[in-house]
């Protein structure tokens, strides 16, 4: 757990809003991450690329398959903020269970590759347009014929509730099939990617406590496709996104209150713990 509070904490108290019109905080957000990546004995890599002319990175270390190298797993978490939020749990929860699953990982080759990435630029305006830092790796991994059999995307997962009402919905439809209470891990995948997430779902009920819902949905409904995954959709790779439901249940979503006292860290513990097993799992 404190790895995980003090990861959240360097990125929403110490750096703060993170973007490209915070560019001194994003420099910052990428120096940590290189900092933690290379202390848990990885050789990161920056994938670079200009928005006005300014130079912006994904960052990414790899953990080579000892069988089946070719064959990727790949882990990612968005480390900028939206303007005016310091991003404690969109999405400095995402980037600090990336960083704490990859030093879990260390060291410990599986069967298959795993990739983790911390990719700029997925907050408006560079959310789904070819600025976006997640579709520019999504894109040169299909023109390099990467083969990612599965891609979790993790995004704002800190926030859990055990008052009724506390869990919201898109559509009226899902308030039927899906609990009221806001205390449980969503994992969200589009139809063609429902094989990994019957994988994954059932790879955290065997370790997890916490509760997991998983739902296959249209990749139009509202908040469905809002992450990183859906630029692995578009290149046709199988992808899901793991999430507290972030505006369906945050309060303070996108807001200057997003900041490390909402995030329930226990919770986010029970949701690393959950999804070392999924890529354990995932990655063999
Ligand atoms: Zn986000």
């Amino acid at each position: 757990m404190q790895e995980l509070r003090e990861h959240v904490t360097a990125l929403a108290a110490d750096i703060g809003e993170r973007n490209v019109w915070r560019y001194r905080e994003l420099r910052r957000s990428v120096d940590y991450l290189e900092a933690v990546f290379l202390g848990a004995g990885y050789s990161p890599a920056r994938q670079t690329y200009d928005v006005s002319r300014l130079p912006v990175s994904n960052i990414e270390v790899t953990l080579r398959g000892a069988a089946k190298p070719d064959e990727i797993i790949l882990l990612g978490a968005h480390y900028d903020t939206v303007g005016g939020s310091p991003g404690a749990n969109d999405n400095g929860t995402g980037v600090a269970a990336l960083l704490e699953l990859a030093r879990r990982f260390s060291g410990r080759a599986q069967p298959r590759t795993i990739r983790f990435v911390a990719f700029v630029n997925e907050e408006p305006p560079f959310f789904q347009t070819p600025q976006m830092g997640s579709v520019v790796y999504a894109t040169a991994a299909k023109e390099r014929g990467d083969r990612i059999v599965g891609m979790l995307s993790l995004e704002t997962m800190g926030y859990f509730s055990d008052e009724s009402g506390s869990q919201q919905y898109p559509v009226e439809e899902m308030a039927a099939l899906f609990p009221a209470v806001g205390n449980f891990i969503g994992f969200v995948s589009n139809q063609e990617s429902r094989e990994l997430l019957v994988d994954a779902a059932r790879a955290f009920r065997e370790r997890a406590t916490l509760p997991v819902q998983a739902a296959a949905m249209p990749a139009g409904l509202p908040g469905a496709g809002w992450s990183d995954h859906w630029s692995f959709w578009q290149a046709g790779y199988p992808a899901l996104m793991v999430t507290d439901t972030a505006p369906w249940r945050y309060p303070w979503y996108h807001t200057a209150d997003d900041t490390p006292d909402k995030i329930d860290f226990a919770k986010l513990v029970e949701v690393v713990d959950g999804l070392e097993h999924v890529v354990g799992s995932l990655a063999g």
